[in-house]
């Protein structure tokens, strides 16, 4: 019988944290595969990126093409799928994806964060025909017209600014009694007049059958509302860490140490589902955790190597 690969590391997620460790784990030669439906992950719905140094001025989806050709420069194998389940066996883990098993000596988790939704009738039903969870993906559909995002920090607020170049009225419904974005946000809200900020302001449910046909608020019905993006944050996911002693905090993201370890021997973490970088959610502090994760792999096998001799 055919002996199954035993890798040394396997990526669970293809953003910048995971990216990044697996081009350092080419340079410490760990034998590595990434597991990810995609690569680039969240800063793909960016519009632009202008803050992660040596890029000004490239789209979310550019950037993440370039974690791509960096990839297959680095000739890191990639397996596009879902991680569904994670088993324990000994001391090596069994990744299960839809199709296929692979072993694995150590895992990094780095499946980032998952859209928070609202809850509220019509959300669901009318997911993808006007509301949408994505502002970069899917404000092009809504030239022309009028359409509403809901939320309260910089990726609502960069969000009403990225609709109203196209759209002919936004408005910038925020639950709580003031936006908390940057200022320089502020400032690009307050001197655009296709936006109408609704402070205070809870969004009830989506109206509409075959597609959006206006939203009901707290202070009233907005019936020209054809879009209607949630930009109201993230929360990480953990579905497949269920059986092991990964310990999070009360929000739900992973606690790690200063060198990337979880509470479970062999299971690591990096990027925004983590508790470091100040939750500094940026491509910045990823690329970091992912880095740093791939050096500490790299010294925790040859630790258990020279132990087990
Ligand atoms: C609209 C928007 C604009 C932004 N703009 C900026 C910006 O200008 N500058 C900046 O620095 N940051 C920006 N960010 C934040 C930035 O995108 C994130 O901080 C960064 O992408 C986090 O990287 P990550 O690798 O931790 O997670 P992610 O990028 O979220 O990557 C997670 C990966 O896991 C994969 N995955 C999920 N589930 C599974 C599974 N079961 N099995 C396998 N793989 C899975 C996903 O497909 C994805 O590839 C923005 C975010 C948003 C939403």
């Amino acid at each position: 019988m055919e002996e199954k690969e035993i890798y040394d590391l396997i990526i669970l997620g293809g953003g910048p944290a995971g990216s990044s460790c697996a081009i350092y784990a080419k340079k410490y030669k760990l034998n590595t595969i990434i597991i990810s439906p995609e690569i680039g992950g969240t800063i793909n719905k960016a519009h632009m990126v202008d803050n992660y140094l040596g890029f000004f001025d490239i789209t979310g989806m550019d950037l993440g093409m370039k974690f791509s050709e960096h990839l297959a420069k680095f000739e890191v194998p990639i397996e596009y799928d879902f991680a569904r389940k994670i088993e324990k066996d000994g001391d090596l883990f069994k990744v299960l994806t839809f199709s296929k098993e692979f072993v694995g000596k150590t895992i990094l988790f780095a499946l980032g964060l998952e859209r928070k939704k609202l809850g509220i009738p019509g959300e669901k039903e009318l997911l993808g025909r006007g509301v949408s969870y994505c502002v970069t993906c899917d404000a092009m559909f809504f030239r022309d017209k009028v359409v509403a995002v809901t939320g309260s920090d910089d990726h609502a607020a960069s969000g009403a600014v990225h609709l109203a170049q196209n759209s002919s009225k936004v408005y910038l419904i925020n639950p709580e009694s003031e936006l908390s974005c940057k200022p320089y946000w502020l400032d690009e809200i307050n001197s655009n007049s296709k936006i109408q900020v609704l402070n205070e302001t809870n969004v009830t449910e989506v109206l509409g059958a075959e597609s959006v046909k206006g939203i009901k608020t707290t202070k009233g019905d907005l019936n020209d509302v054809e879009g209607f993006f949630i930009e109201i944050g993230a929360v990480p996911s953990d579905t497949l860490l269920s059986e092991f002693n990964v310990q999070k905090d009360d929000k739900g993201f992973i606690k790690v140490d200063s060198e990337q370890r979880t509470t479970e021997d062999g299971i690591y973490a990096a990027g925004d589902i983590t508790t470091n970088s100040a939750k500094f959610l940026q491509v910045a502090t990823a690329v970091s955790e992912g880095a740093i994760c791939s050096y500490t792999i790299f010294k925790d096998l040859k630790k258990n190597a020279r132990n087990k001799n």
